[in-house]
Parts: C-alpha cells; structure tokens; sequence
C-alpha cells in the first residue's frame, strides 16, 4: 500500500541539523505513527512520504519554510524580571508556556539579567535545515473514526 490521504503511516527516523547534531529520533521499537493528509507532521516531510510505500528508506532535506518557518525577531521579548511569579529559579534554556493574545505559546528563557529576562517564542527549530533519515515501517487504511477525528487511535481504542 503507498501512502496517500488518509493512510497511517509509522516510520522510524532520526533528525539531524546542518551541523550533523542529532535533534531528535524515534525510539527502536517504536516508530512515529501518524494520520497522512492531516497535517499532523511538517509539510516538508508529509509531501516527502507520499507515493512511498512500507520498508522504503530515504534521507531528506528539509527547509525551513517546509517545516518550523523562519525566525521572526519580533517573537524575542525582553520581560521584566517581576513578571515572574517572586523565588522562581530563572535560567537560560528554561521552557514554560506563557499566554498570549493568540492562546497559551510555549517560548524560552535566552538570557536572564538582573532586571530583565529575554524570552524567545519562535519554534526552537524555526530557521533550521532539518535533515530527515526515514524508513517506513507500516503503511494501513486509516479507520472511519480516525479520518473524522483528524488523527491515529492506538491499537486499543481511542486515546487522546
Ligand atoms: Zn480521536
């Protein structure tokens, strides 16, 4: 079966930066399953699956308008250090989700002084090349539910 709308596709990869640096992998025994056609993974990669069928092996370059997007400079915020609720621990690379206009966004702590705190709401992969070494291990009819949901259900049901 190829990949096409409404298949789910489980695929192991792992994801290297222009620099080789391993960002990310699937674990050994547990592939990356997801509903195609949804929008559920990068554009970039979702187009790259498709028409490919179970036991196919690649490796892909990813730009970044295909993926995380580029980084937009107005999404780096200095904040004053009292924005932050009193003896809570600050430091370079914390994460957490802060609310915004747009709903809760999650961003990064990129520097802390003693008055301000610079924080970084762009996708921590946005402007990167994402290089993808995939190999597809099922590719199955997604059920009725599934496709009306917009996402894959475990083997067991319907979980969320
Ligand atoms: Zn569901």
């Amino acid at each position: 079966m190829l990949i096409g709308p409404n298949s789910v596709v489980s695929f192991h990869y792992r994801l290297t930066n222009d620099a080789g640096q391993v960002l990310d992998a699937s674990a050994e025994d547990a592939p990356l399953t997801y509903l195609h056609g949804a929008g559920n993974i990068i554009p970039g990669l979702e187009r790259e699956l498709s028409g490919k069928a179970t036991g196919a092996e690649f490796t892909v370059a990813i730009q970044p308008e295909d993926a995380y997007g580029e980084r937009q400079p107005e999404l780096i915020q200095e904040v004053p250090r009292t924005a932050f609720p009193e003896g809570q621990p600050i430091e370079e690379g914390m994460r957490f989700t802060a609310q915004s206009p747009q709903g809760p966004i999650s961003v990064t702590v990129t520097a802390v002084a003693d008055e301000a705190v610079t924080i970084d709401a762009n996708h921590p992969l946005a402007g990167e090349v994402l290089h993808f070494q995939v190999t597809i291990a099922e590719v199955r009819a997604a059920t009725e539910e599934e496709i009306s949901h917009g996402h894959v259900h475990g083997p067991d049901g319907h979980h969320h």
